[in-house]
């Protein structure tokens, strides 16, 4: 029986595995399809305090691991399938063949981007396709850019990339926002954004570099499809949080995010914490991720302190 389990492997996680195990509760982590999480898949990161010169999201998750490591974190690969609440108050997990049990349960296994779908899309991640501009705007001044998407986040994208890019395009499938009105008219009113409306990117064009030079657009109306020239595509097409495989110990809002209690990082179920994107789609970033998981620790531990 563990203490602890923390489901996820980016700053979430491994902020609560160094917190538990700072604690002496000798955490065990179970890393999912994608161990470090979200920050595995971007270049540099400029906004995680105590980089001044920036460090690659790759390497950041790797000097989180080490630390959550030294203090006695354990990791096991695992895709947890289902969690079950026991009768006595504690957990048990399945993944695949394997089961695990634990007094308490942290989870943190983050939101994945929505994507398109398209063939060549996994290979541009990094090199001219994102879904972070707070991360990646910066490196984008003076060209062309644009953005998928219609709801909040792709006018929020759209409206922040206007301080970095030469023009940004905000490609939507329909001639309406999905967005709330402020949101939709303060990005509408930005002269550098330009909004294509009823249209679909259908594919990602590369330079001889393999660097995003372009995407083809069709106009769903009729039919037509031209080339548009941008250096970086955000999609904004929503995320979709990890957290099915919870079933009724949790609430989810609409959107499947777990909805925490009392402020905190509860859940319904006593002894299950939930900290970072997975509880989160408002912030959604590493150091936000992070706080969250440091409060989970916190909580978890003082769970436990209370059962002795
Ligand atoms: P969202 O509201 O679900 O919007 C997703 C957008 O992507 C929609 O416009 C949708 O088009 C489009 N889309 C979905 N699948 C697509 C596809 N396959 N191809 C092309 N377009 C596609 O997601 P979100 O903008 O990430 O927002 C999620 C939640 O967070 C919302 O509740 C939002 O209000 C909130 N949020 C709030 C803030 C803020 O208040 N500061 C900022 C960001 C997000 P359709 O419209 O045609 O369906």
């Amino acid at each position: 029986m563990e203490q602890v389990i923390i489901i996820g492997t980016g700053c979430a996680g491994y902020t609560a595995a160094i917190y538990t195990a700072r604690a002496n509760l000798q955490p065990l982590l179970l890393s999912g399809t994608q161990p470090g999480g979200q920050l595995t898949t971007t270049t540099e990161v400029e906004n995680f305090p105590g980089h001044p010169d920036g460090i690659m999201g790759p390497e950041l998750m790797m000097r989180m691991q080490a630390q959550a490591e030294k203090f006695g974190s354990r990791i096991a690969f695992a895709q947890v399938d289902s969690v079950q609440h026991m009768d006595d108050g504690t957990f048990t997990l399945t993944a695949g063949s394997e089961t695990y049990q634990t007094q308490t349960l942290i989870v943190a296994t983050g939101a994945a981007p929505r994507h398109l779908g398209l063939p060549n899309e996994k290979s541009l991640i990094g090199h001219g396709l994102t879904s972070c501009a707070t991360c990646d705007g910066a490196f984008y001044r003076n060209v062309p850019v644009c953005v998928i998407g219609g709801g909040d986040s792709a006018c929020e994208e759209a409206s922040f990339l206007t301080r970095f890019a030469s023009k940004v395009y905000l490609i939507h499938r329909r001639e309406e926002l999905r967005a709330s009105k402020i949101m939709a008219d303060r990005a509408l009113a930005n002269p550098k954004i330009e909004p294509i409306w009823n249209s679909t990117v259908r594919e990602y064009l590369t330079d001889e570099r393999g660097e995003m030079r372009a995407v083809l657009l069709e106009n769903l109306i009729n039919g037509e499809t031209r080339e548009l020239e941008v250096a970086c595509v955000f999609v904004a097409i929503g995320h979709v949080p990890n957290s099915k495989f919870l079933g009724e110990l949790v609430d989810l809002d609409e959107n499947g995010y777990i909805i925490q209690h009392a402020g905190r990082t509860a859940t319904k179920t006593p002894g299950l914490f939930a900290a970072g994107d997975v509880a989160d789609h408002y912030y959604r970033q590493a150091i936000t991720a992070a706080g969250q998981g440091c409060a989970a620790a916190l909580e978890a531990e003082r769970y436990l302190a209370d059962m002795e």
